[in-house]
């Protein structure tokens, strides 16, 4: 099956609150066409490197940035990027806030927390999460807006552990919203599920979904 079927299917699936983040990662640019061709706006990618040749050759998607960001890269991608997801610190909140005061734009960020059993130095403990927010500095950021929470559970077959992390995801989701937030935050996208577990995730409360090996085929 061609991409535009895969994708055309895939939207037929998703309820209508669910939103696609196509996972463009290792895609050549000719295929990922294929998608926008197919109607499709949002595509993700992981690496800087990638990411900005990808929104120069096509600047008429939406670019999000997926994976792990070092502070030196931020200058890189926020003259563009649509949505960053995987903000982990204070010290990188800070840097997007600082470049994106310097182009005067509000970059939209999701914090990204750590749910999986898997070691990983990324992601948020769910303390740190509401520690973070809570802090009187995240409310000077005028140049960053907190959209919500991203997690990627454990990669395993067992779908009662990738259930029980998303389930977990979804509760501090909906705690953070009873929470008083700063005015720059807010909780309204819960970004969870990926090509093997989206449908877990949709009925976990997911509301914005990233695939990429279900639409192009596995990666090389
Ligand atoms: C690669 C990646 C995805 C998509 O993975 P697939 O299994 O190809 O759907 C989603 N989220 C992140 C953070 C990724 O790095």
């Amino acid at each position: 099956m061609d991409i535009k079927e895969r994708i055309k299917q895939l939207r037929q699936e998703l309820p209508a609150h669910v939103k696609l983040v196509v996972v463009s990662k290792t895609q050549p640019v000719e295929r990922i066409r294929q998608a926008i061709e197919a109607g499709q706006q949002a595509f993700g990618e992981n690496r800087v490197q990638e990411l900005v040749p990808k929104f120069n050759a096509l600047p008429e998607a939406q670019w999000h940035m997926i994976g792990h960001l070092q502070t030196n890269k931020v200058k890189y991608v926020v003259p563009f990027v649509d949505l960053i997801h995987s903000v982990d610190s204070l010290k990188l909140l800070q840097e997007i806030n600082r470049q994106a005061h310097r182009i005067n734009r509000v970059v939209n960020c999701l914090l990204q927390v750590h749910i999986a059993q898997e070691e990983t130095k990324f992601g948020l403990t769910a303390e740190e999460v509401a520690r973070l927010v809570a802090q009187p500095e995240v409310a000077s950021l005028a140049h960053v807006c907190i959209k919500g929470l991203m997690g990627m559970a454990t990669f395993t077959d067992n779908e009662k552990i990738i259930r029980q992390e998303f389930r977990t995801l979804h509760s501090l989701f909906e705690a953070l919203k009873h929470q008083k937030l700063p005015a720059n935050a807010g909780m309204e996208i819960l970004s969870m599920g990926m090509s093997h577990d989206y449908r877990i995730a949709i009925e976990e409360g997911s509301n914005m979904v990233r695939i990429g090996s279900a639409i192009f085929g596995e990666r090389k």
